[in-house]
């Protein structure tokens, strides 16, 4: 078991640098989840750490060890891959024994370990079994199986639910979730699932363009991105946001095109210090309601309804404000029909601002 701690990484390919001064330290038995944007240097990052890819500058270590230049198969890491990556030629008791066969280890141990973590993973009637005699889900349970069964003092996961039904992604994540409750190994996992990187990992780690924008719990994640992009990248609709201007000296007012807010008390100090005019508001769908009545609160405004959506347990309700689209999830006895105009409020306990030009959360 280890920590992992990048110190000033970069990984270059010619010109293109693809990751960008990470620094970065994932405790001994912490979960992390990389998210961010197809091509933002996700597989890259978890390439180093398992040695398959050189480190351009910077340090990588694993625990205490500086492995930068060590060779992968001496670095303790197991991957496993959206692929599967599987022997297709090799029963699965061979696909799981590979690695420890390799490392000499004892013929007796080898059975031992890879009965006691097939049984882990419910997959011990499949041990004489080839992988194209199984299904997604039990390739994937032995991919995982591969991994555990080296006893690694790291797990990189990339992606590894991604091939599978969403059904059968539901019940892997719950099971992934247990497994590290019991393996308590360090472990790197990707995903561009929104509900896994909210749901399994001790802290979120979110990347664009190879460089890391926040890393912290899920719901400090959610509830107070660091920037613009983490607002917007994190959450499902996404948060709804308001390019517009600050006015006003005793009470600060946000003012957009059909939009006029006051800032909220526990903002004005960190507006006043930064003394940015040019702002952006952000408010997730779930922190505008609809309006009761005739009254005009401060924090409302008039949208239109264009579309829609009774989810069951709530309803998402697409709005336009002029020429802007916003997003509202409202609870599912709501009236609402598609073409007329309705009032609605904001939540300013849970409004955001950033700075335009910075992107970074004002607070
Ligand atoms: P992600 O996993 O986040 O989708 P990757 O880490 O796979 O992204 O890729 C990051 C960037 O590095 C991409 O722009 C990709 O095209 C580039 N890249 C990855 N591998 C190579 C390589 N072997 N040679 C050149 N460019 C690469
Ligand atoms: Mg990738």
């Amino acid at each position: 078991m280890a920590k992992v701690v990048f110190e000033n990484i970069y990984k270059r390919y010619g010109d293109n640098e693809v990751v960008k001064d990470l620094n970065l330290t994932v405790q001994d038995r912490e979960f992390l989840v990389l998210v961010g944007p197809s091509g933002c240097g996700k597989s890259t990052a978890l390439r180093m750490i398992a040695g398959l890819e050189s480190v351009s500058s910077g340090k990588l270590y694993i625990g205490e060890r500086d492995v930068t230049r060590v060779a992968a198969k001496n670095r303790d890491v197991a991957m496993v891959f959206q692929s599967y990556a599987l022997y297709p030629h090799m029963k699965v008791f061979d696909n799981m024994a590979f690695a420890l066969k390799l490392a000499k280890v004892p013929k007796a141990e080898i059975a031992e370990r890879v009965e006691k973590t097939a049984e882990m993973l419910g997959i011990t009637d499949l041990l004489y079994r080839t992988p194209r005699q199984m299904s997604g889900g039990q390739r994937q349970r032995v991919a995982l199986g591969r991994a555990i069964v080296r006893n690694p003092a790291v797990f990189l996961m990339d992606e590894p639910l991604s091939n599978l039904d969403a059904k059968l992604r539901v019940h892997m994540r719950m099971e992934l979730g247990k497994l590290h409750q019991t393996l308590k190994v360090t472990t790197f996992y990707v995903t561009h699932d929104q509900v896994e990187a909210m749901t399994m990992g001790d802290r979120i780690a979110v990347i664009n363009h190879g460089v890391l924008q926040q890393v912290a719990p899920p719901m400090e994640l959610y509830s107070q991105p660091a920037n613009t992009f983490v607002a917007t990248f994190i959450g499902s609709p996404a948060m709804n946001m308001f390019e517009g201007d600050l006015s006003g000296d005793l009470q600060l007012q946000f003012t957009a095109p059909g939009l006029d807010v006051p800032v909220p008390r526990r903002l004005e100090g960190a507006v006043k210090t930064r003394g940015s005019k040019k702002v952006i508001l952000g408010i997730r769908p779930e922190h505008i309601s609809l309006q009761p009545g005739e009254e005009n609160p401060p924090g409302s405004f008039a949208a239109k309804v264009e579309v829609v959506e009774p989810r069951g347990n709530e309803i998402v309700c697409y709005l336009s404000l002029g020429d802007r689209n916003l997003v509202a999830r409202l609870p599912a006895n709501s009236e609402v029909s598609v073409g007329t105009n309705e009032r609605f409020v904001i939540d300013d306990d849970h409004l955001h601002l950033f700075e335009k030009d910075s992107t970074l959360a004002i607070r």
